[in-house]
């Protein structure tokens, strides 16, 4: 079996099984197997495949038939500026969390220096883009699972940020640590009789942790808000990645916690995605 022949074999069963970017899917999985790139895969296609590497390939294929997010299976997502480590215990970066990054850089784009908190860091794609960007700005990351520590330490080292960065596996009600000028959190904000509705990918895949934000989605956020306006800096500035039929409430919880409430932010989707509020 050369590279083009199971490629085009990965495709039709992804493509039986509904897969969207059937094609695209299939050519990532080659690349995760034989470890080249995709210009590679196209200048090679009619080399000949190891046979171990075949039935690995294979095996991808049929995980990805069933949904399993590809970027589970290659390990790896890219967000912002980098390449993101994560497995099935991190939620898969977004594009959509990329507004967050982008809106502390422009509320900062003339400040050197700040120390900031990340409440939920995940795989740490929010907090150590923001780090890899600003040279001088210190970062501290807190997450209730093990596992996003584990992962985000790997990341941290990979983008060469370890000593701008501390890592604390804490609960936000249990975290009393510093004054910060920024904190930003992308909470589990999805409500929990709406997880069952979610696309197959992330209902049988990503984490429900990362995802499952009690009743009425508000439980991560009224948590994250009154506790930040403790950690907080006085005129220091919360970022929030919402839902976006979650702004009126979200809104009324950081006016009824001493926030104003500076601007909401859509995502390219058009959708309100990001809050960005003051402490007064
Ligand atoms: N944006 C994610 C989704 O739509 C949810 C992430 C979250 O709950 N913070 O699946």
């Amino acid at each position: 079996m050369n590279i083009e022949n199971a490629i085009k074999q990965g495709y039709l069963k992804l493509k039986q099984n509904n897969i969207k970017s059937a094609l695209l899917d299939s050519q990532l999985l080659m690349s995760k197997t034989i470890k080249k790139d995709k210009k590679f895969i196209i200048l090679n296609s009619t080399k000949e495949l190891k046979h171990s590497d075949y039935e690995f390939f294979k095996k991808l294929i049929s995980y990805r038939a069933k949904s399993k997010p590809i970027a589970y299976l290659t390990g790896i997502k890219s967000f912002w500026n980098d390449d993101f480590f994560l497995n099935d215990k991190v939620l898969i970066p977004r594009p959509d969390s990329e507004l967050l990054v982008e809106q502390v850089l422009k509320i900062y784009k003339n400040k050197a220096k700040i120390n900031f908190l990340e409440i939920g860091i995940g795989s740490g794609c929010l907090i150590l883009s923001i780090l890899k960007e600003k040279k001088f700005f210190s970062g501290t990351g807190i997450d209730i699972s093990n596992h996003s520590l584990k992962i985000s330490k790997i990341n941290a080292k990979k983008l060469n940020i370890v000593n701008r960065v501390k890592l604390f596996k804490s609960d936000i009600d249990n975290f009393n640590i510093g004054k910060y000028d920024l904190i930003i959190s992308n909470p589990p904000y999805i409500k929990k009789l709406d997880i069952k509705n979610l696309a197959k990918d992330i209902l049988n895949f990503e984490p429900k942790i990362a995802l499952d934000g009690g009743l009425e989605g508000l439980s991560g956020f009224r948590k994250i808000i009154r506790k930040s306006s403790e950690l907080i800096k006085n005129r220091g500035i919360l970022v929030l990645e919402i839902a976006c039929y979650q702004k009126r409430d979200v809104v009324r919880i950081l006016r009824d916690n001493g926030f104003y409430v500076n601007r909401t932010v859509k995502d390219l989707a058009n959708n309100d995605r990001c809050i960005v509020s003051t402490k007064i």
